[in-house]
């Protein structure tokens, strides 16, 4: 980025962009009297509550000793009470969660439009909420916005219980508006709740970029030789920048249709600076070719990054984090950013197991997978990332399910992270703040820019170039001579396209936009997009007092984000998540919006862990922000066993209370060891993991589709 960076300098540190800066004007469109059902819904689902005195002072909470929880959070009774009696109701938050709205699939947010437009009438009003909204007085029925917060509140748990579609407008508001509750900031970057929850933004014991010589702030940034942020430039300084880079440009002057372009050669261009485009750019411009790279995201490093979860979501994140499948039952993470998902992902650097390697050698016909010369790939890329699996010290997740699996007799592998063996940091996935973590922006991108790669930030590849020639010995009646970019997306004030003519076009989108930019290009086989392989992710939580003085010191959030694992079969592994407190409140299940505040209350004390898949079942990417995604019969039964296993390791730990993402918000009370090895535990583990299609799956790491005849895989390892 070409505005300065911040030190560290009390709360306002980082990258502008990565502050959470209010926004300048709302574009969802919404009638002021949808706005006022949206407003009405948000106050339901977070409403202002009296807080219950005895309850600070920890005598009545009604599952647990709120005394250990106000001291765990380091809370005062102002803070908590300040905290129950917040509203979303409030302020900008109803107008951010109609602009999140609009980023779901469109299918979504006509849903959502038609309900709130129901709802904005007294007729529309009782047939979607019944009696509920009648009242003594004449004319005895009444608007949802003018309904008293109970009734609302009674309303969307019936929605919660529902089927389609008043359940779909139930989860996707739900998710929203809790998600931007617990991310939008003041204008310090801070967040007045999150002393109640026990959440601040860690401080740094490790220097900001002081893990990696390419990161430290005082020095130039690691691409700046290679670097070009289009960001803000207009037509004529952009050329000047490329031309700055050495590469030259033509612009034709006359009226043909190349007027409307730059013109720029090289020998390849890349498609994204990710695991894939990154250690591309670096191989080619080692033997020597002129290669450049077009990253439709910002360029950040260390110092940039704030740790700020709505922001850095809203920034480093495809579609700023709010991505779904189009049947809206599972989350899906992509990096968008200088790096990609190197830049984002949480570090965990597993080589591919022999078995997956002979798998795509043999039944896909893929050799080279069984080679030396992919081992010695391997090898190279772990070498670069300077991958250990040590770690000096775990954080408080992953303790617990190194004393879940000790506990059980279970097995806990030590995880091999691209991060040295004390890094400690629990926001790896908002961008690394002390650059130890060794993504592809700090190694292979850095050492691609010390042989003249240039890097075009901020530029979307709308599509390839092919022309006609001459069928050669394989049939092929087009070649691809390049691509064509646009530099005027958010910020951009270019006017031309860019022309990227070259003699290799590689697209290292990631998996789930590769497929639309083929298919924008024209490219018609209908294997793309197809076999769409992700890592289906189903949570579990416990929850851990702090007062008991045997238990895991530490709080949810810090610590690496996944230093322990274990395998539950060839095909299912339990790991930690990083959950800051929007995505965490997004997820859990809401029963009533005092529930809520309880359960978000305990927030740093209650521990996640997930099932991940590797998934036999496929999806399909339809277009750009459209993947159809269902986990097969096997898959979820994959995943149930995985999650009662995640479920088990958890009371082993010493929860007091589990339960999983299950929308009714099924829970079971426990108490450590004494459920163990009972039937009784199974028996109540089991209803936790049934009823399948209330669960909420992620899929975080996505692994590869069909771009053609050949399947290809991530360049990390999964
Ligand atoms: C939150 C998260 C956690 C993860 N954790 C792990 C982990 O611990 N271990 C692990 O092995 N894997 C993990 N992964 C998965 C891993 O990061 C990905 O598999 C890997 O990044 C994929 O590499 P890629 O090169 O295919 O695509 P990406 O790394 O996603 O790179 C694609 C790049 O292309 C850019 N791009 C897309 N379209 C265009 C366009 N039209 N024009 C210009 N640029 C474009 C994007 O902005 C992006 O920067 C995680 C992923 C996420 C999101």
């Amino acid at each position: 980025m070409t505005m300065a960076a911040e030190e560290v300098t009390g709360r306002r540190r980082g990258h502008p962009l990565l502050q959470g800066r209010r926004r300048e004007r709302y574009t969802h469109g919404l009638h002021p009297a949808q706005m006022d059902a949206l407003r009405a819904m948000c106050g339901a689902l977070i409403p202002s509550l009296l807080p219950v005195v005895d309850r600070l002072h920890g005598g009545a909470d009604d599952d647990h000793d709120g005394r250990g929880d106000q001291q765990m959070a380091g809370a005062s009774k102002d803070d908590l009470e300040r905290f129950y009696l917040a509203s979303a109701a409030g302020g900008t938050i109803p107008h951010e969660v109609a602009e999140l709205v609009t980023r779901c699939v469109w299918e979504a947010v006509v849903l959502v439009k038609i309900v709130l437009w129901i709802l904005t009438t007294k007729v529309g009003t009782f047939a979607l909420c019944g009696r509920l909204c009648v009242t003594s007085k004449f004319p005895y029925v009444c608007k949802f916005a003018d309904m008293p917060v109970e009734r609302r509140e009674e309303v969307l748990k019936r929605w919660n219980r529902a089927r389609w579609p008043l359940k779909i407008t139930f989860v996707v508001i739900k998710i929203l508006c809790h998600y931007a509750f617990y991310t939008m900031v003041n204008e310090n970057s801070e967040k007045p709740c999150w002393k109640a929850i026990g959440y601040n933004i860690p401080e740094l014991d490790e220097p900001r970029g002081g893990g990696t010589t390419e990161a430290r702030p005082s020095s130039p940034r690691p691409l700046d030789a290679g670097v070009v942020e289009t960001r803000g430039l207009n037509d004529t300084t952009l050329l000047r920048s490329l031309e700055d880079k050495g590469v030259a440009v033509t612009t034709q002057q006359d009226d043909t249709w190349s007027a409307h372009h730059h013109t720029v050669r090289c020998d390849a261009v890349i498609v994204g600076s990710g695991c894939g485009g990154g250690v591309a750019a670096a191989v080619l411009s080692a033997a020597g070719h002129k290669v450049i790279v077009v990253e439709k995201g910002d360029y950040f490093t260390a110092a940039d990054y704030t740790s700020i979860e709505g922001p850095s979501m809203d920034r480093l994140y495809e579609k700023g984090g709010i991505f779904c499948s189009t049947n809206v039952t599972t989350a899906l993470f992509a990096g968008t950013t200088v790096g990609g998902g190197s830049a984002v992902n949480w570090s965990a650097s597993i080589r591919t197991p022999e078995t997956v390697t002979r798998e795509w050698a043999v039944e896909h016909g893929l050799p080279v997978f069984a080679s030396p010369e992919y081992a010695r790939a391997m090898d190279a890329v772990c070498a670069r990332l300077a991958v250990t699996d040590g770690c000096r010290e775990e954080g408080f997740q992953n303790k617990i399910i190194r004393r879940g699996c000790e506990a059980l007799g279970l097995k806990a592998d030590a995880v091999p992270r691209n991060s040295s063996e004390a890094h400690f940091c629990g926001s790896c996935h908002l961008g690394c703040p002390t650059g130890d973590k060794r993504g592809t922006d700090t190694t292979w991108l850095a050492d691609s820019v010390s042989r003249g790669v240039v890097i075009l930030t901020g530029c979307k590849a709308e599509r390839v170039v092919l022309e006609s020639c001459k069928p050669g010995r394989n049939g092929r009646r087009k070649k691809c001579v390049g691509l064509l970019a646009t530099c005027s997306g958010d910020g951009g004030i270019t006017k031309k396209l860019i022309r990227i003519e070259a003699k290799v076009s590689i697209a290292a989108c990631g998996a789930l936009m590769t497929p639309p930019l083929l298919r924008n290009s024209g490219l018609k086989n209908r294997h793309i997009g197809r076999n769409l392989h992700l890592h289906p992710v189903s949570m579990a939580w416990g929850y851990f007092p702090p007062e008991n003085k045997l238990m895991i010191a530490g709080k949810c959030y810090e610590g690496g984000i996944i230093t322990s694992m274990h395998r539950v079969t060839d095909r299912t592994i339990v790991e930690t998540p990083a959950l800051g407190p929007g995505c965490f409140a997004s997820l859990v299940p809401w029963e009533s919006g005092r529930d809520m505040k309880d359960r978000m209350r305990r927030y740093a004390r209650t521990a996640h862990a997930f099932a991940l898949v590797r998934d036999r079942g496929a999806g399909q990417v339809d277009g750009e922000g459209r993947v159809r995604y269902t986990p097969s019969k096997d898959d979820v039964h994959e995943l149930r066993d995985g999650l009662r296993r995640t479920l088990r390791i958890l009371v082993a730990a010493g929860a007091t209370e589990v339960g999983t993402h299950r929308s009714d918000g099924l829970r079971l009370r426990c108490n450590g060891s004494e459920l163990l090895s009972t039937r009784l535990l199974a028996q109540k583990l089991t209803p936790m993991v049934l009823r399948w299609w209330r669960h909420t799956y992620l899929g975080s790491g996505v692994r590869g589709c069909t771009l053609g005849r050949m399947s290809v895989r991530s360049g990390v390892p999964t």
